[in-house]
């Protein structure tokens, strides 16, 4: 059995403090989200190579805590190459990505941790360095998903920034402060 597709609307995250993880990510400032990035991409690295039973699933409908990093990896890949997007292009409306059928296509379960970790690392110090290079002008470019919803960069990054610090409780249980 697999995991529950992803087809829920997340932006409501932007809005309010996510009762599961505890992270407001509407109130985190733009300023932030590449700190925050980078923390949680070490903790990523860190469940993914430092844990023993890191391609055991708790149950059989949840990840293993490998299936969350492959993911994860893929998200910060993903996001990385949509802020490029919306830095180049005026409004551009972003293709759908659907989770469900790249954890399968991709074959999330059997992957190599390591190299996870090393592939993780990368994309979120590609995507900390874009980040960090924002300048001002740039924070309310557009973007617009395949579903409709809309962001601008600094949405963008917060809803990012929930993304990857909800897996992590998904995993470790941490609530965010
Ligand atoms: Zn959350």
């Amino acid at each position: 059995m697999e995991p529950q597709p992803d087809t829920k609307d997340w932006t409501w995250t932007l809005r309010r403090r996510c009762p599961d993880c505890g992270l407001f990510a509407g109130e985190v400032p733009i300023e932030k989200i590449a700190d925050r990035a980078e923390a949680a991409a070490a903790e990523w690295v860190q469940i993914l190579t430092a844990s023993a039973g890191v391609g055991l699933r708790p149950k059989p409908d949840v990840w293993s805590p490998l299936e969350y990093g492959v993911h994860v990896r893929d998200v910060y890949q993903l996001f990385d190459a949509r802020l490029t997007l919306m830095l180049v292009e005026d409004h551009p409306t972003f293709e759908n990505w659907d989770q469900n059928e790249s954890a399968i296509a991709g074959e999330y379960a059997v992957q190599d941790p390591d190299r996870v970790a090393a592939e993780l690392a990368t994309a979120a110090e590609s995507f900390v360095i874009r980040v960090r290079g924002l300048a001002e002008d740039q924070h309310e470019r557009a973007g617009r998903r395949s579903d409709g919803a809309d962001f601008t960069v600094i949405t963008f990054c917060q809803y990012f920034l929930h993304d990857v610090v909800h897996h992590l409780w998904d995993v470790t249980g941490q609530v965010e402060d």
